[in-house]
């Protein structure tokens, strides 16, 4: 029996508000990110959290109707998505599962491995698997990937046109580098259709109860493969999932977990539910402070650390 166990359904609203609370305090000391215009102009103050348990519970604090875009989250489903259509065998031809103590977009990390992309959670890995999305251009593609994630999670991703704009009027040298890196290496085929493919799956908008369903996506698996591949993804959010915090997350949290540019961040609770929550302001890293501060302080204060 696992002594000190208590699962979610501890949880308490009044819990929900005061760590809102004191996460939005501690945003106050984030930035937002100015390398795409539109994320720069958001409320900092929004905090919104949901969380969705297997047996049907649900929390939830802020504005639920706001729709924000999910940015790098989006990279646990383009795995999962991946993974059930091509095997292991091949997803893990073009990209590798070793965690990365330079930042998400670093191309210095890419050339010091010869082109060859480390995890699909870091930038390189997921333009990468961009790359393996059917389609014969990037609408399609993203089309494809965005029908499928609201099919099986029964959410509502819906391409954000005015994020989209913002992302491509200020083109992103890093990210152009890296898929021409790439490319060159051999590791991406259409370099252009590939990094259009990779902007617009990062530029899917949600609410916080379509992040919390994506969340449910790896807890719920229908069938065997579906099992293996959610806990590769699971791993990989582990060990990779918050770029060069990730290892100092696992030990003082121990959740899977995966931030986004935009503050969105989804940790999952093996066989209990999912977090959700959105706060704009990041830290040096890139990932959202308050919605960090928020899990860890549920995960703490519960014992849901996966190693308990
Ligand atoms: N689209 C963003 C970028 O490539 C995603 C990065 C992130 O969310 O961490 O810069």
């Amino acid at each position: 029996m696992n002594i000190g166990f208590q699962p979610i359904y501890q949880l308490t609203q009044e819990q929900v508000n005061t760590w809102v609370e004191e996460g939005q305090q501690r945003s106050q000391f984030g930035q937002l990110p100015s390398y795409i215009p539109q994320l720069a102009q958001v409320n900092p103050q929004e905090f919104v959290v949901k969380i969705l348990t297997l047996q049907g519970q649900s929390h939830q604090a802020g504005n639920e109707a706001l729709r924000f875009p999910v940015m790098s989250v989006i990279k646990c489903f383009l795995l999962l998505n991946r993974l059930l259509e091509l095997g292991e065998e091949r997803v893990f031809q073009r990209v590798g599962v070793q965690p990365s103590d330079q930042p998400f977009n670093s191309l210095k990390q890419l050339e010091s491995d010869g082109g060859w992309p480390r995890n699909p959670m870091i930038n390189s890995g997921a333009i990468a698997l961009a790359g393996l999305l059917p389609g014969k251009d990037a609408d399609t593609r993203c089309q494809y990937l965005c029908s499928w994630l609201n099919q099986f999670a029964n959410c509502q991703l819906v391409l954000d046109p005015d994020i989209l704009e913002s992302v491509r009027s200020a083109p992103n040298a890093k990210n152009q580098a890296l898929v021409s890196t790439l490319a060159a290496a051999g590791y991406v085929e259409h370099p252009e259709i590939t990094l259009d493919t990779y902007n617009q799956i990062c530029c899917l908008s949600a609410t916080i109860s379509d992040l919390a369903k994506l969340g449910l996506l790896l807890l719920q698996p229908t069938n065997l493969p579906w099992e293996i591949a959610s806990r590769t993804v699971k791993t990989l959010m582990l060990t990779c999932g918050l770029y060069e915090t990730s290892g100092q997350f696992a030990v003082q949290v121990g959740v899977p977990t995966k931030s986004g540019v935009s503050g969105a961040v989804l940790s999952i609770i093996p066989r209990q539910g999912a977090i959700a929550c959105y706060s704009p302001p990041l830290d040096q890293q890139g990932n959202s402070i308050g919605s960090l501060f928020f899990i860890e302080k549920m995960v703490r204060t519960l014992n849901l650390s996966l190693f308990n």
